[in-house]
Order: C-alpha cells, then structure tokens, then sequence
C-alpha cells in the first residue's frame, strides 16, 4: 500500500506533543490509527478531537515499558482494523541532569522508556509485519543521539541506542519491511524541562522558547516517512531549527 490514507499507523507517546502531531497529521491523510500512553484524559482527548474531525483513532492507555502493554496496542489494531501497517515508537522523557545529582530513578526512567520501551515494540510488531510480509518502523530518537550535550548524557545515550537498534533492524528486516529514524531538534512540546532536574530545566525551556520549531514539522517528516512508495526506505530524517548548533 502506497501513501497514507487507509493505512493502520499506532503511536506511542501520542497523549501530547510530537506524538499528538504526528496523530493529527495521519488522521488528515486518512491514516486509521492506534495512539497509546499512559495519561487516559490527554489520550482521550487526541482521540476524540480526531473522531469529531471524521477521522479514525482508538486509545490504548499502555506503558512502553511493559512488554504486555506494546503487544496490547499492537493487538488492538489488528482486532479493530485486522493488520497494523506503521508502529510509531515515539514516547520519550527528557529527564535530563548532571551525573553528581545523582537522579538514578531519572536515569533508569530513561533506559526503560527509550530502549526498553523501544525493543518491546520491536518485539510486539515484528512478528504482525513477517505475517502480513510488509509493515513500517518509524522510531524518534534525538539530535542528542548525534552530538552529545552536556548533562544530557543519559539522554543522548538511549537516543544513540535507539538511533543503532534502528540500523540494526534495518539491516535485518530485508526486502519487505522499511525502517526509518526520525531525530528530532529543539520541537516546541510540554517535555521540554519536564521532569529534568531544576538545575537545567529553566534553560532547556527557555531555549525551547526562543528556537522551537513545531511539532507539526516532525510529523510531517514521519508523515513523508510513511507515503513514500513500498520499496522506497527513507532509512534517518534529522528535523530541526535552522538556528540550532
Ligand atoms: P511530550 O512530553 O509532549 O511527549 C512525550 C510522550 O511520551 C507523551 O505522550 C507521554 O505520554 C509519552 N510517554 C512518556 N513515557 C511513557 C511511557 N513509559 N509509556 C507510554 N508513553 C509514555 O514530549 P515530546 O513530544 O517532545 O517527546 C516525544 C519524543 O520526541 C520523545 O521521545 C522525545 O525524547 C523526542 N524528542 C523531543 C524533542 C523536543 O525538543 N521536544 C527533541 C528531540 C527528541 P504519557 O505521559 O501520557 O504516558
């Protein structure tokens, strides 16, 4: 299947920010979708703003870092819509801080989120792509996992993990399935500062205040990701300010 419209697409992370964009970008291309996260009322209401504008969405309230919770979304849309085309591996936390604070549980929050979160997707999808012999990947790092910036050591770190797992998988899934890193810059979302620890939060929101770019500009590249035709993988996009080092 070429193009967007019809295609069953879930997102992880999709209760705000890139995640909620990327949803309301699908919608309007047609895309039918399965949005997950853990914040029942936030993902209710991206659902339902989709539905009320004629599109097509279901809620999944999961945590990615449960291996159950990626196999009941990916579950759901194959009962609700028979097949899932794209798993969108979006959902992330950037608490970030510097090592001598110490923020273990931060750092272990991170880990589980992005490289947990992401294999067990990984783990949950793989299996309905082989079956149905075609699917997409699209998995969100970071430009921290290109440069690394201080203290977003743990950060960057799963970013690069994530940015590696999707090369490894690409090079494994062979002819039938695509595999695409979206690596986003400083996107003008509530998870800039949140959760990272006061030390570095203010500067991290005051940056995102000066140089953001929207949201909608990382689902239109996972949305160009996603509509190119079957044999073309657009295989790393890397989506940020102009004025971002
Ligand atoms: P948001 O905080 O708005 O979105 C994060 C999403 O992830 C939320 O929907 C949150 O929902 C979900 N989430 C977090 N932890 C879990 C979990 N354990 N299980 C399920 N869902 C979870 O921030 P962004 O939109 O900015 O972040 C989206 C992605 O983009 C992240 O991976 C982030 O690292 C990445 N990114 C963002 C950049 C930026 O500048 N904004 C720059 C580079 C990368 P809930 O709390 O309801 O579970």
């Amino acid at each position: 299947m070429t193009g967007i419209a019809g295609k069953v697409i879930a997102i992880t992370g999709a209760s705000s920010g890139i995640g909620a964009a990327a949803a309301a970008h699908l919608a309007g291309k047609g895309a039918r979708l399965v949005l997950g996260a853990r914040r029942e009322d936030r993902l209710h209401a991206v659902v339902d703003q989709i539905v009320a504008q004629g599109g097509s969405a279901v809620g999944a309230v999961i945590d990615v870092t449960r291996r159950a919770d990626l196999k009941l979304l990916t579950d759901t849309a194959v009962h609700q819509y028979g097949r899932l085309d794209v798993l969108v591996s979006n959902a992330g936390t950037m608490a970030v801080s510097p090592f001598d604070e110490l923020r273990q549980d931060d750092w272990d929050a991170m880990v589980a989120t992005h490289v947990n979160g992401l294999l067990n997707g990984i783990g949950a999808a793989l299996p309905v792509f082989r079956r149905q012999r075609c699917g997409q990947f699209v998995n969100v790092a970071s430009t921290a996992a290109y440069v690394v910036k201080s203290p977003q050591g743990v950060y960057a770190a799963t970013k690069t993990a994530v940015k590696v797992l999707t090369e490894a998988l690409r090079q494994e899934s062979g002819p039938d399935l695509r595999v695409t890193l979206v690596s986003p810059g400083f996107t003008d979302t509530e998870g800039v500062g949140k959760g990272a620890s006061p030390s570095v939060a203010e500067a991290m929101i005051r940056q995102r205040d000066e140089i953001a770019i929207p949201p909608s500009a990382v689902a239109s590249a996972i949305g160009f990701a996603i509509e190119q035709p079957a044999g073309v993988d657009i295989s790393e996009v890397v989506v940020r300010p102009t004025v971002q080092a």
